[in-house]
């Protein structure tokens, strides 16, 4: 060939001008949830939509002139088109936003997180947070919240994965052009893009801010991708969870300090600052830079940042939390906490955790925060027991620590057959019944037959889309025609009465992903029957430094080449939430078995859920508090301390059990009808069970009402004259702190041993304050007829009154109690510090026991 010059040139379509809000619905994630505005835009040109990913910016900037104008001559395109519009505009009716979500016109929630994920078409998740974090705004957006979200714009995002014929898992990224990503440049009046600047080190670094919107929810993205800065700083936001640690620390600087700088740009005023898992938590230092900048003191600074701070955390292993090493906090703090007028030792305890020299992010967003959550009623109390020395004399269990289940948005996860049924069964209405537990009890109306078809019809969907991948791959891996016939064997669209178990999620070790093979000949017992196969499908990524996570993907594409397993056992590559979707909605039973208690939460399982697909898990995360015994299958887990191989056969041994006694016979307990009427029951009533409480409009109706809504009005108070509140809480915490050590507690009156039933008991106490007031410390009596019970939730409370005499250095507290009921009590008294203006009572960690 002669040496030559390629150039090349893009010629976009004009879109007609009938057709010209197409470009509006491109451009809001609003079609991630709605399929029927995807729908119309695969009828333009399927393959295109296929080879676009699903992506309808990018789909418009390519799609053929004549695939748009033979569309403005198709009434029945034009029909859906406007009808679709009309559903987008009376979302979108700004006159529909009443009520805030519980929230006040004036206020304004910033919710922060690493990564967000809402469509496979905006490609900045990796899995399960991100897309917790999408499912937030998505909800928040139903709510009409008044909420915007910040994150990083990725270029390269997340890894693309393909697996080799020997499980090895490679790893391929793409570079996003953002032209063709849901997302525009945030303007300035004189038409050029808004940027701002973070300080690192010795230099500043530029960040571009872009838009995506999320139905009526903002989300604004930062991108350091700019000719302005060195070409690492260019890319320090390219990769999700890629670098080293210096990248890391480098892209929460951005997001946390950055984020707080874009919003000051934009002129947005939070109210209430959300951080979804540590890695955002820097945010809390600017903000109270900025507070320390306008003349505050650093404590009040910290107060008045704190009171409006919810921060949510995810992780259920203290490995897991984020961490720098105080080398590299002082080479990128030194000059910042000097700006804040504080010694390098306070700053650095801002982000102290027990058993580390480092400095913890968790650490550092519960110092910045007065309410804090886990994901799970059981993630909860691993939170709290983890985080327990940040209040070193407070039991875990009444520590600040509480939950908040997560929840799954509804019209993105649930197949559109199931929306149309519902639509004939239900009623329209059905979208604005989402957490009324006994309207869904209305599924038992839709008949056996139909339910049953639509299962079937899901499953044949997932078997076409899984034929398609295994075709692909096996392709690309020189698999031979005949191998890929066994493969496809029981993948059989037309006949999908095979039952279909899936797993699909991150390939963590404590996820075990091949505890089904830990006794490979019972395997073989059960799945292997001739009358009633067992079909099981495998998905999901390792992260690219996971070691064990990727020896688990060669475990199982290794048992899955067994002779005697193929075409039974499929590991399906490119785990996304497109293979999510189709995967939950499709199995006839979704697995899932963790070690307990590291499943924080856990979603897929709820997806499946809504679905009609039934859940097997270890009764871990949300699926402890989700099984009630009839709506699907629970692994028990062994003791906690338990040593590993042996909670491994335990459990793996109860998963057998449960596949061959119960999930395999149900499934096939046929008779004439070609279902089983028992495993329909079981179907029905998990959905009717788990769609009203895991959704994310619970989810984030319980965030409101617990945290977003208090948080708010603590904040305003700490605020109002000059920051008043937030001094005066301060002030108040140091004189506490100081006293604290000097505080004591003597009993005065003779314990008494016996009483009868109305009898008064008189307790009397000196306490020593050490120059405290009783104004600033509350007495207490804790009493239980569970005597030697553990649980202090299960203990009454009484308060002790002052009596107005003080003896030699102590005050004479009092409480006359008439015990309610008989038996032996046990009881307990104590004292800790008492603000009003406090959020949680023990939220400074000091108390005293007698
Ligand atoms: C829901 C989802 C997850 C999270 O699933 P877990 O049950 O929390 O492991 C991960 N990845 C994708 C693509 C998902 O859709």
């Amino acid at each position: 060939m002669f040496p030559r010059t390629a150039f090349t040139i893009t010629v976009n379509p004009k879109i007609p001008p009938r057709l010209k809000r197409l470009e509006e619905l491109a451009n809001n994630l609003w079609y991630s949830w709605d399929r029927a505005t995807r729908t119309l835009f695969s009828r333009l040109d399927p393959y295109l939509w296929e080879a676009v990913g699903h992506n309808p910016k990018a789909f418009l900037k390519r799609v053929d002139e004549s695939a748009l104008l033979k569309a403005t001559e198709d009434r029945v395109f034009l029909a859906t088109y406007n009808s679709i519009l009309s559903t987008y505009d009376s979302y979108h009716d700004a006159s529909a936003l009443q009520n805030n979500g519980g929230l006040s016109s004036q206020d304004q929630v910033a919710y922060f997180c690493f990564e967000f994920g809402f469509h496979e078409s905006l490609p900045i998740y990796s899995g399960g947070l991100g897309i917790l974090a999408g499912d937030h705004c998505k909800a928040a957006s139903d709510l009409h919240l008044p909420f915007v979200a910040i994150g990083l714009l990725y270029r390269q995002g997340y890894f693309f994965q393909t697996i080799d014929s020997k499980g090895n898992q490679q790893v391929t990224y793409t570079i996003s052009d953002f032209d063709d990503l849901p997302v525009t440049p945030v303007l300035r009046p004189d038409g050029s893009g808004l940027q701002i600047e973070v300080p690192l080190l010795h230099r500043q670094v530029t960040a571009k801010i872009w838009q995506a919107k999320i139905g009526h929810v903002t989300l604004y993205l930062l991108d350091t991708d700019l000719p302005e800065n060195s070409p690492q700083d260019r890319y320090i936001t390219h990769n999700l969870y890629g670098g080293d640690r210096t990248m890391r620390i480098e892209q929460e600087i951005i997001l946390g300090m950055g984020g707080v700088r874009a919003l000051h740009a934009l002129g947005i005023k939070p109210t209430i600052w959300h951080i979804n898992e540590g890695h955002a938590a820097f945010m809390i230092l600017e903000r109270i830079h900025d507070l320390v900048q306008q003349g505050l003191d650093f404590a009040s600074a910290l107060e008045s940042v704190a009171v409006n701070t919810v921060f949510t955390t995810h992780t259920a292993v203290p490995a897991g939390h984020d961490h720098f090493n105080t080398e590299m906090m002082q080479t990128y703090f030194d000059a910042f906490y000097r700006s804040l007028n504080i010694t390098r030792e306070e700053f650095m305890a801002l982000g102290h955790a027990s058993g580390s020299p480092d400095f913890n992010m968790t650490a550092l967003a519960i110092h910045g925060s007065r309410t804090h959550n886990g994901v799970s009623k059981i993630h909860g109390g691993v939170s709290a027991s983890i985080c327990r020395d940040l209040w070193p004399q407070i039991e875990p269990e009444e520590n600040p620590i509480s939950y908040v289940t997560n929840g799954i948005h509804v019209p993105t996860f649930l197949a559109q057959e199931w929306s149309d049924l519902f639509d004939r069964y239900l009623g329209h209405e059905w979208r604005n019944k989402m957490c009324d537990t006994e309207y869904w009890s209305r599924i038992d109306t839709i008949p056996d037959h139909l339910f049953w078809s639509v299962r079937q019809s899901l499953k044949s969907q997932l078997f076409y889309g899984i034929r398609s991948r295994i075709t692909e791959q096996n392709a690309r891996n020189r698999g031979s025609e005949a191998h890929l016939d066994r493969l496809l064997k029981f993948v059989d669209p037309i006949n999908p009465n095979v039952l279909t178990l899936g797993f699909a999620r991150r390939f963590a070790t404590y996820k075990r992903a091949t505890l089904l093979f830990e006794n490979l000949d019972w395997l073989r017992k059960i799945i292997l029957d001739q009358e009633r196969p067992v079909l099981l499908i495998f998905a999901g990524k390792a992260h690219p430094a996971d070691v064990p996570g990727q020896d688990l993907i060669r475990r199982i594409s290794q048992v899955a080449s067994f002779p005697e397993f193929e075409g039974r056992l499929l590991l399906v590559e490119g785990y996304d939430l497109r293979l999510a979707r189709r995967l939950v909605a499709g199995v006839d039973v979704w697995l899932n078995n963790p070690i307990y208690p590291l499943e924080a939460s856990g979603t897929s399982g709820m997806k499946a859920g809504i679905n009609g697909a039934i859940n097997l898990s270890v009764l871990d995360g949300w699926w402890g508090e989700g099984y009630d015994g009839k709506n699907g299958w629970a692994i028990k887990p062994g003791p906690e301390d338990m040593e590993g191989t042996v909670r491994d056969q335990e459990e793996s041994r109860a998963l057998y059990e449960i596949l061959q006694d119960q999930v395999v016979p149900l499934y096939y307990n046929h008779g004439k009808l070609g279902y089983s009427p028992g495993w329909v029951k079981m179907a029905k009533h998990s959905m009717i069970s788990l769609l009203p409480s895991y959704n994310a409009t619970r989810m984030v109706d319980e965030y409101v009402t617990k945290f977003y809504r208090p948080a708010s009005g603590k904040g305003a108070l700490y605020a109002e004259n000059d920051f008043a509140g937030a001094k005066n809480i301060a002030a108040w915490k140091a004189r506490i702190k100081q006293a604290w050590h000097g505080v004591t507690l003597r009993r005065l009156d003779a314990p008494c041993e016996r009483i009868h039933f109305n009898e008064a008991l008189n307790f009397k106490i000196a306490a020593k304050l050490n120059n405290l007031a009783p104004e600033d410390i509350v007495i207490e009596l804790l009493i239980c007829r569970q005597f030697k019970t553990t649980r202090l939730c299960n203990f009454d409370h009484f308060k002790f009154a002052f009596t107005g005499i003080q003896d030699s250095g102590e005050h004479l507290f009092e409480l006359k109690l008439t015990p309610e009921l008989c038996g032996k009590q046990e009881y307990f008294i104590r004292i800790y510090p008492y603000h009003p203006l406090l959020t949680h009572p023990l939220e400074m960690g000091l108390m005293v026991w007698l």
